[in-house]
Order: structure tokens, then sequence, then C-alpha cells
């Protein structure tokens, strides 16, 4: 399988060199040459495998001709040892129309523990096997950094440097990073807030003499593996929900935020699942709720919501949709996303908004149904939403249409957003985990919000024996 650039100026590449390149180098995102797709015949045969042997199943797609068998199901078997329940992402009904995947039984407690703890096991395969010296550098609003350090702490080859706002990550995102103490981690409190910090990201992976010159990777979402590891957890919870009830087609309701679990799901449809609708929840910062409903993609003012991670302007990921709604024509991307960089928007006709609505439905979710529907769900069915999921089951509860089923993820652990939680007087006892990372000692080195700062702190951890 090769693959390419958006915007297609980029020579096809490999999935290990696709993985190292992160954001193409042309500026546009990585995608797979072709989709393979997935019968009925097989999707039935797979209704027996556990979480890992469909995890093989779907990689070997993408990766059969640079990793053996053997190695792929290694990792895999390493990746998700780390999780709590056996099931890796379990489902449960909650009524025979609702059933909710919970996506939070990994180290840190959210969703990006299931891409991340993969890649980690990856960045250091890829490493050893080929002498590679991975330095991971990005910058994190709270969850993807934990989940990124939690993946690669004591890995062989691999360091990993990541920058958190000073203070404005939520108290258990803060522990879950800085009470990691081994050598190839650092943790870079920032004062500043989170664009701060990306600011700073973004212009060290411009800086293409530093990136070479220090082997700088990334770890946000726009890299394709983390992409393609979400895409099994829609087919795990289609296979699950169909082994207990029949089944036409399925929607999924997505707590959203750079578009990258969607996009995971829209990859999961074009292989064969049969997904009937995709439906986008965002808390008040809505772009993808707007161009849904109206066929504008323009970003609003940034808001601090019950939500924090779906605290998101700009969908990143959106751009990987955008090709395949223009046919697969980078020219025409490459155009657009010009226009977007220029006019700050994009806007498509009538007629094409009716094939985005075909695929798609979207509801913004505000602060206060946010805690509305917390409330009502633990009070109905005593399950206790955190508030990220509280915003997938509002949306889902909004066009939940009697006659389908469906799937909605639970992306976050309530113990991780206590502060929303506790607005609605719910007192919850914390799982030991977490508890217990209150009482350990912090390592963290606190900068300023300068370029020149950061940028010693990473020479000397890079220099460090
Ligand atoms: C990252 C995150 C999201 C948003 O996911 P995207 O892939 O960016 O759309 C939703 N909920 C939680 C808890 C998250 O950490």
């Amino acid at each position: 399988m090769k693959y390419i650039s958006t915007r297609g100026n980029v020579e096809a590449r490999g999935f290990i060199e696709t993985v190292l390149m992160g954001l193409a180098d042309d500026g546009g995102l990585m995608i797979p040459e072709e989709i393979p797709v997935v019968s009925a015949a097989t999707l039935k045969e797979w209704e027996a495998l556990s979480y890992q042997d469909l995890f093989l199943k779907i990689f070997s797609y993408y990766t059969n001709d640079e990793i053996p068998y053997e190695d792929l199901k290694d990792m895999v078997a390493k990746s998700y040892s780390s999780f709590r329940n056996p099931e890796v992402t379990p489902v449960q009904t909650i009524t025979d129309k609702l059933h909710i995947l919970e996506l939070f039984h990994g180290p840190t407690f959210a969703f990006k523990d299931v891409a991340l703890q993969f890649m980690g096991e990856l960045y250091s395969y890829i490493s050893k096997k080929q002498g590679e010296i991975i330095h991971i550098l990005g910058a994190t609003s709270g969850d993807t950094g934990a989940a990124a350090i939690q993946g690669v702490r004591g890995k062989e080859g691999i360091r990993i440097c990541v920058l958190h706002p000073h203070l404005k990550v939520s108290k258990v995102q803060e522990l879950q990073m800085t009470t990691v103490n081994d050598a190839n981690v650092l943790n870079l409190a920032v004062k500043g807030n989170f664009d701060d910090c990306q600011g700073v990201i973004k212009e060290l992976f411009g800086d293409l003499d530093f990136k070479g010159k220090h082997h700088l990777r990334a770890i946000n979402s726009i890299n394709f593996v983390r992409i393609l590891a979400q895409t099994v957890y829609y087919f795990y919870a289609y296979l699950q929900v169909a082994k207990q009830q029949k089944l036409e087609k399925i929607n999924f309701s997505i707590p959203s935020g750079n578009f990258g679990n969607v996009f995971s799901g829209y990859l999961a449809k074009k292989m064969g699942l049969p997904i009937n609708k995709l439906i986008i929840a965002t808390n008040e910062n809505n772009i993808l709720e707007r161009f849904i409903k109206t066929g504008v993609y323009k970003s609003g003012d940034f808001l601090s919501t019950h939500s924090p991670s779906m605290d998101i302007q700009i969908a990143s990921n959106f751009e990987r949709y955008l090709y395949y709604f223009l046919g697969e024509d980078s020219q025409k991307v490459s155009e657009y996303m010009k226009k977007f960089q220029q006019e700050g928007q994009i806007v498509i006709d009538a007629e094409d908004l009716k094939r985005v609505q075909a695929e798609f439905s979207a509801h913004g979710v505000k602060n206060a149904e946010c805690l509305e529907i917390i409330g009502k769900y633990k009070a109905e069915h005593d399950y206790l939403l955190d508030p990220h999921t509280a915003c997938g089951i509002a949306a889902y509860e909004t066009f939940g249409n009697d006659n389908e089923v469906c799937v909605s993820f639970a992306t976050a652990h309530p113990a991780k957003f206590d502060e929303a939680i506790r607005l609605i007087d719910i007192k919850q006892q914390f799982p030991a985990e977490i508890e217990q990372l209150l009482s350990l000692p912090q390592y963290q080195t606190i900068v300023n919000n300068s370029k020149e700062e950061i940028v010693a702190q990473l020479e000397a951890f890079y220099n460090r024996a």
C-alpha cells in the first residue's frame, strides 16, 4: 500500500515513511492511495475476533508489505495489555437503540490512548529496526500529551517533550503528564495558553534545519496511523452490536474537535462498514456543526466549555474529508485550502451540501444542555457521562430516529473532568489509578512563553547522555 498527500505534491510513500512524515511535506495530509473494501461475508467472519485480532486484520491491509505479521502482532499485544478491560473498548447497552462504546479504559482514561499506545510501540519498533533516533515533540491542551507520554515512557530510542499551558489543563491531566519521571520524558509547562504552545511547535517544525538536526516527530492527529488505529473500534462496535441484535445499518455519535475521530469513521464506512449516519457532536466551538448545517466552513470565536478537549476552532483533519468530497481531486483541495487561508472560509453550494448531509448530521451542545444530559443519564440509567461523552449523547437524542441503532462514544472517564460533574452535585468515586496520582511528586520545567528558552531546554534534553 502506498500513501499520497491530499494536495498531490508528495511522491507516493510507504506506511513507515508516512508515519514518520506526519504532516505531508506539501502541507497536506497523507491518505492511502486506495482504500481496501471488506466484503459482507468477511465482516460476518470477523464477528468472532478479539479486539486485537480485528486490529491485525484491518492493519494488515495497510502495512502488509512493510511490517511482518508476527511483528505487528507483537506490537498490538503490547499496546493493549495496558488497558484495564480485556475487551479494550467494551460496548455498554443502554437501550435497544443506544449503545455506548467505552473508549476510556487505557492508561490516561481518554480515547487518545487507543491510538497512542500503539503509536508508541510503532515508533519504538521503527527506531529499533531502522536505527532511527526519534524525538517526539508536541503541544497539548491535556489529553493528547498525557496519552503520548504514557505511550512512549521508558521506551528505548525515543524521547518525548510535551508543552502544555501552565495551570491551564485539568488537575488530573496535569498529574498524568508530570508525575512521570522516566529519563526520556520532558514536560515543559509554558506560561501562556495552548495557542502559545502550539505556535512555538509550529515554528520549530517549520524550521527544517532544526527539525532534521534533532529528528523531530509529531504526535498530533494529522498522523495517519492515529486515524487508522481508531478505525478499528468502529468495526469492533458494529460487530459486538450485530452479535446482539439484527442490524441493517448503524449510526455513530462522536464527540468531536479536530475531526480525527469522525474521519476514522468515514474511513470505516469507505471500507464497507454499513454505517448510515456519522453524527458529529460539538460543543459551543461549533465550526463543524455550522458546516454540516449551512455549508460554510469558517472558524468563530474561541469559547471555554465543560468539554475542553473539544475546544477547537479549526478541525485539522477536515482536509482529509474534503479530498474525498471533491472527488479525490488534489488540485481542487489545494485551491480550497488556499482560499480558506486567504479568505478564512470555505463555502459549498446547496447541491453539494445535500451530499454532505446524506452522510453526516451535527449538533452543537451548549454548556447547560451538556450538564442536563449528565444529570438525566445518571438518574435514568445510573450511568455517569463525562462532559465530552455527554455531547455525543445529546446529539444522539437530537437525531435518534426510533428505527435506527446508534453507538455513541464515551471518549473520557468522568473522573478526568470532575470539575464539571461537581457543578451538578454528583459525587463520584475516583478510580484508584487517578486517586494515587494526587500524592506523587511532579516533574516539570516551568518556562516563559519564549522560543529561545524552549529551544535551550530542548537542546539540553537532546544532548543528555
Ligand atoms: C481529543 C478528544 C475529543 C475530540 O476528538 P477529535 O478526534 O479531535 O475530534 C473528544 N473527547 C475527548 C475526551 C478528547 O480527548
